[in-house]
């Protein structure tokens, strides 16, 4: 039988569970030991350690603590694993709790957190969408079903002192160019709510002050949000310290490309079983810095879709030079209004874009001023037609259902 590594009580805090930590440090205790070879189950919190509940508000994404997240379970030593090593690791299988079968979806509120799409979207809203074996739908998106593409948004290993020094460096940089700004540019090293695992209260005070958040993806892979790191997939992650020292968390169901939405995927807390080898001097020998991985053979089939082109121009007209973020918001914004003629809110089709198996392309990034960015929409997932015609678009969602809103109280 497979070993279950970690296990977790969605019940009790995450702060109570020494197997769980919410921040990166070399010094970090490794929780368990395994050999290369050896495949093992490790259970997770949802990223937000249960913040957010299965209800028709929005007033826990408007207050949820971002300093807090995400909960990671692990890190895990692998026996014989140095820095240079890569550290292959088989998703082997991702599932939800029997007990828990649903999962979350919001956009932060502008004043805590805010998304990609934040001023268009200032306010907090959340869906919430129930899993139906493979397959997942939402009481606040109607017309909508398809099949999960479930996977890690934050899997990797421990940084080095020196890799968690640069980062910290080049970081604070970053932020002190811009302090006062909302959202902020960065997520600095933050004490108070710092998780250190198994460390001991006195090296963990000293640590937690210099510990890097999860929020961004680094050369460790960390929180990169890559819906297609799917079960099946096979990952090499670059190895800093001796026994390299994996976690992992913030599992999704499903995830558009971008998860434009940041709060952020389909959220969910659940189990993933992995297995762990290792490619002795791999870094060096594969020139590699940032993980790379081979996807799953299996994925939904959705071969159709609608595909949106957006440009280097902004909401105001004005022009920018070979700008993707820029582009690739435009074309978010255009599957948007296009979706809104169909019935629905902006706020639904908002949630559709960061939850369906939705593709996001950099398509041209040479023909100057402008980058050119398409979102491609499947249009299996909708249980009306979507294509344009003569006749015009059918108000396929009528009804009152829609994304709860919670009021802003301000920031
Ligand atoms: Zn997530």
């Amino acid at each position: 039988m497979t070993d279950k590594l970690i296990t977790i009580d969605l019940s009790e805090s995450p702060y109570s569970n020494d197997m769980i930590h919410n921040r990166w440090h070399p010094d970090i205790p490794m929780v368990a030991k395994v050999k290369p070879g050896d495949d093992f189950v490790v259970e997770c919190y949802d990223w937000t350690g249960g913040q957010i509940k299965n209800d028709d508000k929005a007033e826990d994404v408007r207050d949820v603590d971002l300093s807090q997240v995400h909960f990671l379970s692990g890190p895990i030593g692998v026996e014989g694993a140095e820095p240079g090593d890569l550290l292959v690791v088989d998703i082997l299988d991702i599932g939800a709790f029997g007990d828990c079968e649903w999962g979350f979806n919001g956009f932060f509120s502008r004043n805590n957190g805010g998304g990609f799409l934040t001023d268009h979207f200032p306010e907090a809203q959340k869906s919430i969408w129930d899993f139906n074996g493979m397959f997942t739908s939402s009481r606040h998106i109607p017309g909508v079903e398809f099949a999960g593409l479930i996977h890690p948004g934050l899997i990797g290993c421990l940084p080095s002192k020196e890799m968690l020094s640069e980062w910290n460096k080049r970081e604070a940089e970053l932020f002190n160019t811009d302090p006062n700004r909302v959202p902020a540019l960065a997520t600095l090293p933050y004490a108070d709510t710092a998780h250190m695992g198994r460390m001991s209260e006195d090296a963990a005070k000293v640590a937690a002050a210099e510990a890097a958040r999860t929020v961004p993806p680094r050369e460790h892979g960390g929180n990169c949000d890559i819906k297609d790191l799917s079960r099946g997939s096979k990952v090499y992650f670059p190895v800093y310290v001796d026994g390299a020292g994996l976690s992992v968390g913030d599992l999704h169901f499903s995830q558009g490309d971008g998860e434009i939405t940041f709060c952020g995927a389909i959220e969910m807390a659940g189990w993933i079983h992995m297995r762990v080898n290792l490619v002795k001097g791999g870094m060096a020998k594969y020139g590699i810095k940032n993980p790379i991985f081979k996807p799953s053979p299996i994925t939904p089939k959705y071969d159709d879709y609608l595909i949106f082109e957006g440009i280097s121009v902004d909401e105001k007209g004005k022009q920018h030079y070979l700008d993707v973020h820029i582009a690739y918001r435009q074309a978010c914004l255009n599957a948007i209004e296009y979706l809104k003629k169909f019935g629905y809110t902006g706020a639904q089709a908002y949630a559709i874009l960061g939850t369906a198996p939705v593709q996001g392309h950099i398509s041209g990034v040479v023909d100057i001023p402008n980058a050119c960015a398409t979102l491609w929409l499947p249009t299996d997932i909708f249980d009306f037609d979507l294509q344009p015609n003569a006749s015009g678009p059918t108000k396929a969602i009528t009804g009152s259902v829609d994304v709860p809103l919670a009021p802003d109280l301000g920031g």
